[in-house]
C-alpha cells in the first residue's frame, strides 16, 4: 500500500546514482559543516552520534558548530552575498535551472541518506524530494517573481515604481522529518532572491542536507551563498543571535518555534517560525466512507504519522459514520507493512529516536488510562520487539478533548477517533484547538464543505483531500500555534518573505 504524502506528484523520474555505486558524494563516517563551498576541517570539534533508526546503530558523527563555527559561516556569507545578489536575474535564474537538474539527477542518491538517517521509505523520500523539487521549480522564475510596480504620473510629472530587493543572509533552521524539502521550501526563494544562506539542519538527520547543498554549489550556487552548519539548539541560538543574519526562517516544534520568532525578532530580524499540528479530519454522513478510511489510513499512518500534516484525529459525525469508518480503516491498518525503509514492500518506518517511540507508546497507555478504547495496539504489532524504533499502527477510539492523546502533537502512528453528534460539535473541535495547521472534511455535501472551509480557524484546509499540502507556487504555513510571524513558506509568500520592497518616486524636469 503507498502511503502518499503528495496532492500532486512532480514529473521527475527517479534517477542518478545511488549512495551503493560508491558514487563521488558517499556519505562517510562524520558529517561536518559545508562553508565557503569546502567541507569544513573536522579538528578538534564536538561531536554528535547520528543513529539509523531502523537498527537503533550509530551510523556515524555529525559536527556540533561552536559560536565561532558559526560566526565563519556568517561572515562567509555576507561576503559573497554581495556579488550573487547583483547579479542579472537572467543569470541567476539560468543558475537555479541548473540546481533544479542537478537536485533532480540524484534523487536517487538524496533518497538512500534520507531513508538511513530519518528511517521512512524510499518511495516517500523520493516524494519529499520531489516536492522539494517544486520549490526550486518555483524560484527559477524569479524574473517574474521579483517584479515591481510602476505608476505613471502619480502626480504632476512623478512616476513611482517598487522594486524587490534582497536582505542578507538568511538563517535556515529545520526539522528531522523532512531533511531535504523543508530546505528547500526556505532555500530555493531565498537564493533565487539574491540573498545568502546559513542553514542548520537536524542533528538527528543531518547528512542529506549537507549533501543537497553540496550538489547545489556544484551546480552553480557560488561558493559561501549556501553554507550548512550542524550542531544542536546551542548551534541553532548562536545563529539566531548573530548580528550579521537579516532573517530567520524555522521550521519544528510549537515551543521551539515560539522561541526562536521571539529571540529572533527581540534581535531585529525579520523572522517566520513554523511549529507542530493537531489535523483533524471530520467525516459526514454524506462522505464516500471507504474513500475517507482510505484516505485517513494514508493520512496517518504514512512516513510513521511524522508529518506536520499528519492526520492524528478522526472527528466522526454519528455514530453509524464512526463504525462504519472505523471498520474500513482498521481492514486497511491489517494490510499495512511496518520495517527499514530500505524494504521494497514497506509502508512506514520506525520513529526517529528510542526516546520518541517511547513517547508515543506512552500516549497508548494514558489514552487507556483515561478511558478510550484501543482497538488496535502499535505496541502489540511484531516490529515493536525489534532493535529499531519501531511501533506499529494503533487506532484508539472514544477519545475525548481532555485527553492526553487528543491534546498533544503525538507525532507517530496514532489515529484518535473522537465521536461528534453534529458538524456543528466538530467544528467546534477544530476551533477550539490551539493548533492551526491543517485539517480536512471528507463530505458529499457542498454546504457543509464551505462551512467546514470558512468557518474552522485553519492555514491549509483540506475538502475530499486529506493532507493538503499546498502545491509549489501556492504558499505553506498554518494558523494559531503552529506558525509565528506573517509569512508562509515557499511560493508568492516565500518571495516576499526573503526580499523587502523599495519605492522610489521620480520627476524629471
Ligand atoms: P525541533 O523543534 O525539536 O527541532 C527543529 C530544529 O530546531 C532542529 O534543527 C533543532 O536542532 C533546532 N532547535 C532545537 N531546540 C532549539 C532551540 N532551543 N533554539 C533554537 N533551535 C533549536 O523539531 P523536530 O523534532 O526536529 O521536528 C518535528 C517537529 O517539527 C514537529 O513538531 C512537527 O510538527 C514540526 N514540523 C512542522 C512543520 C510545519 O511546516 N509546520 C513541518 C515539519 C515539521
Amino acid at each position: 500500500m503507498q502511503l502518499e504524502m503528495s496532492i500532486s506528484d512532480s514529473a521527475a523520474p527517479a534517477l542518478g546514482k545511488r549512495v551503493s555505486d560508491g558514487g563521488r558524494y558517499a556519505v562517510g563516517s562524520r558529517t561536518g559543516n559545508f562553508i565557503a563551498g569546502v567541507t569544513a576541517e573536522l579538528k578538534d570539534c564536538a561531536l554528535m552520534p547520528v543513529q539509523n533508526p531502523a537498527t537503533g546503530e550509530t551510523i556515524r558523527e555529525v559536527v556540533v558548530a561552536s559560536a565561532a563555527d558559526v560566526d565563519t559561516a556568517v561572515t562567509n556569507a555576507r561576503l559573497a552575498q554581495a556579488a550573487w545578489g547583483s547579479m542579472t536575474l537572467a543569470a541567476r535564474a539560468a543558475v537555479m535551472y541548473d540546481v533544479r537538474e542537478a537536485v533532480r539527477s540524484n534523487i536517487n542518491l538524496l533518497a538512500d541518506v534520507i531513508v538511513e538517517e530519518n528511517g521512512k521509505t524510499h518511495a516517500d523520500a523520493i516524494g519529499e524530494v520531489k516536492r522539494g523539487l517544486e520549490s526550486i521549480e518555483y524560484a527559477c522564475a524569479l524574473p517574474t517573481n521579483l517584479e515591481g510596480a510602476f505608476s505613471l504620473n502619480v502626480a504632476a510629472g512623478i512616476d513611482v515604481h517598487s522594486t524587490r530587493e534582497p536582505l542578507g543572509v538568511a538563517a535556515c533552521i529545520t526539522p528531522f522529518n523532512f531533511p531535504v524539502m523543508v530546505p528547500l521550501w526556505m532555500i530555493a526563494n531565498a537564493l533565487s532572491c539574491g540573498n545568502a544562506v546559513v542553514l542548520k539542519p537536524s542533528e538527528k538527520a543531518p547528512s542529506a542536507t549537507v549533501l543537497l547543498a553540496q550538489l547545489m554549489t556544484e551546480a552553480g550556487i557560488p561558493a559561501g551563498v549556501l553554507n550548512v552548519i550542524n550542531g544542536d539548539a546551542s548551534t541553532a541560538d548562536a545563529l539566531l543571535r548573530h548580528p550579521g543574519v537579516d532573517a530567520v526562517s524555522f521550521v519544528g516544534s510549537t515551543p521551539v518555534a515560539k522561541h526562536v520568532y521571539e529571540v529572533a525578532t527581540s534581535t531585529g530580524k525579520r523572522a517566520q517560525a513554523l511549529g507542530g499540528a493537531k489535523n483533524h479530519m471530520v467525516v459526514t454522513a454524506s462522505a464516500d466512507i471507504e474513500a475517507a478510511a482510505a484516505a485517513a489510513v494514508g493520512a496517518a499512518f504514512g512516513a510513521a504519522g511524522e508529518r506536520c500534516m499528519a492526520v492524528s484525529v478522526v472527528v466522526a459525525v454519528g455514530n453509524d459514520v464512526a463504525d462504519s469508518v472505523i471498520a474500513g480503516i482498521k481492514n486497511r491498518m491489517l494490510e499495512l507493512r511496518v520495517g527499514a525503509g530500505t524494504e521494497p514492500e514497506v509502508d512506514f518506518g520506525p520513529l526517529i529516536t528510542r526516546e520518541h517511540r517511547d513517547r508515543v507508546a506512552g500516549y497508548l497507555k494514558s489514552s487507556e488510562d483515561e478511558g478510550a478504547k484501543i482497538l488496535v495496539d502499535g505496541r502489540e504489532h511484531a516490529s515493536f520487539s525489534q532493535d529499531g524504533y519501531f511501533i506499529g499502527p494503533s487506532l484508539v477510539d472514544n477519545v475525548t478533548a481532555s485527553m492526553r492523546v487528543y491534546k498533544d502533537e503525538v507525532f507517530g502512528p496514532v489515529l484518535a477517533v473522537v465521536r461528534v453528534d453534529s458538524l456543528d460539535e466538530a467544528l467546534a473541535l477544530v476551533k477550539e484547538n490551539p493548533f492551526g495547521n491543517g485539517a480536512a472534511i471528507f463530505t458529499a455535501e457542498g454546504a457543509e464543505a464551505r462551512r467546514f472551509q470558512t468557518e474552522s480557524n485553519i492555514g491549509m484546509i483540506g475538502v475530499n483531500v486529506p493532507i493538503p499540502v499546498p502545491v509549489g507556487w501556492f504558499s505553506f504555513g498554518g494558523w494559531k500555534s503552529s506558525l509565528f510571524g506573517d509569512s508562509h513558506m515557499y511560493g508568492k509568500d516565500g518571495v516576499r518573505f526573503f526580499t523587502r520592497q523599495r519605492v522610489v518616486s521620480t520627476r524629471w524636469a
